[in-house]
């Protein structure tokens, strides 16, 4: 959803948002639970394991990821199951996770209630394009498309962090 703006060549030589330390396990995608009967394995064949629950009232589970840390070390970092180091994520376009497809971008509720489209500062690519651009872009149909799956599934709507840009 962001090849506008974010090649895909980019995003797979980064692979930022696909590695997590623990204090960013909370930027886990949240998928379906129908997701996770699909994808029960990982890229080299291994069982995934999967946490279900509840957010904003709707179903769903997120990778597990708690137990495969090696290190006490704040800067250790775990891939996601679905990563292929050198290639990238293996998921399919059309069962990526919606978190996943429009990151760095995250449907944020404010403080006062309001939902709003969010940028996390952290992407290093994004970081590399003008913030102008990705609020044309947020304006120009994405905002819409984001607040419509967030309707049909609001497990993706996270608190606003400080520090965030609204878009
Ligand atoms: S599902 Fe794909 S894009 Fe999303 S975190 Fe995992 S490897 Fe990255």
């Amino acid at each position: 959803m962001l090849s506008e703006v974010l090649s895909k060549k980019a995003c797979a030589q980064c692979g930022f948002c696909c590695s997590f330390r623990r204090q960013s396990l909370w930027e886990l995608p949240r998928v379906p639970v129908s997701f996770t009967e699909k994808y029960r394995t990982d890229v080299n064949g291994e069982p995934v394991e999967y946490t279900f629950g509840e957010e904003n009232g709707a179903a769903c589970a997120v990778t597990e990821l708690h137990g495969k840390y090696r290190t006490d070390a704040p800067e250790e970092e775990v891939l996601c199951p679905f990563l292929d180091p050198d290639s990238g994520c293996t998921l399919p376009a059309e069962d990526k996770p919606f978190d996943c497809s429009i990151w760095p971008l995250r449907y944020m509720r404010m403080p006062d209630g309001e939902m709003r489209v969010c940028l996390t500062p952290t992407c290093p690519e994004i970081n590399k394009v003008p913030q102008e651009r990705m609020r044309k872009l947020v304006a120009d149909g994405l905002g819409e498309k984001i607040a419509e799956y967030a309707e049909k599934y609001p497990f993706m709507i996270k608190e606003y962090k400080n520090g965030f840009p609204v878009m």
